[in-house]
């Protein structure tokens, strides 16, 4: 089956002409080191549960070479085959997931660099995140509406509290974190309560990025303020 849509890239490097970058990934990346990456579990027989069925108590999915095959319900294909699916992307999107989670530079056409300390941090987030998304969607899903919420009437408290007196005051860091990022987590909480199953799946990474960053700053200027929280 082809899932490329006649997509094509210019590979960077001389004289290897036009390839397809879901034919690069596919030689380069199997089916089988994706599973792994986005965290499901392989058992010692090579086979994971299904990810294209469920409930797949017995696991029914096997690698070989670079493909999936799922033996009950007849699911197959290569890892971007495969991400489409896990994360609800379209084929074009799960390639370049693909190729910035592996570090591929299949399309940016720049040499990989080595990752700095923050990097390197920054995609252990994301690994966990990933892990917790695909195994376990209904609590990540819970878990994250309900640190929003929280985020919301904190700084919605700020708002009210920390408000300039009059136009002499020195504004509150505390105030300005507040009036920056209310909109964006009102913006949050309307994809969670209003959007369907997959939006809300491919959009998970952004939120949980954006509310772990937001929690973070709100501690460090609690603390930098003296306000108890
Ligand atoms: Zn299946």
């Amino acid at each position: 089956m082809d899932f490329t849509n006649g997509w094509k890239v210019k590979w960077h490097s001389a004289g290897r002409g036009m390839t397809s970058v879901f034919e690069e990934i596919r030689e380069q990346i199997s089916a089988r080191q994706a599973a792994e990456r986005y965290g499901l579990e392989i058992d010692r027989y090579g086979k994971a549960r299904c990810a294209f069925h469920s409930p797949d108590t017995h696991p029914s999915m096997s690698f070989k070479g670079n493909f999936f095959r799922c033996w009950s319900c007849d699911a197959q294909g290569d890892a971007v085959k495969l991400v489409t699916h896990l994360f609800s992307l379209k084929p074009i999107q799960a390639a370049r997931r693909i190729d910035a989670d592996f570090g591929l530079g299949l399309f940016d056409n720049q040499p990989v660099k080595p990752k700095t300390n923050k990097q390197a941090h920054e995609e252990q987030f994301r690994i966990e995140a990933d892990r917790t998304l695909v195994n376990n969607w209904q609590n990540a899903e819970r878990a994250i509406f309900i640190r929003l919420c929280n985020i919301s009437i904190i700084l919605n408290k700020i708002k009210r509290i920390c408000g300039p007196v009059d136009p002499d005051t020195e504004i509150e860091p505390l105030f300005i974190l507040a009036i920056r990022h209310l909109d964006g987590v009102e913006h949050c909480l309307e994809i969670l309560i209003r959007s369907t199953e997959s939006e809300k799946i491919s959009n998970f990474w952004d939120i949980l990025y954006f509310v772990a960053r937001l929690e973070v700053s709100i501690n460090e200027n609690f603390s930098a303020s003296g306000v108890a929280s």
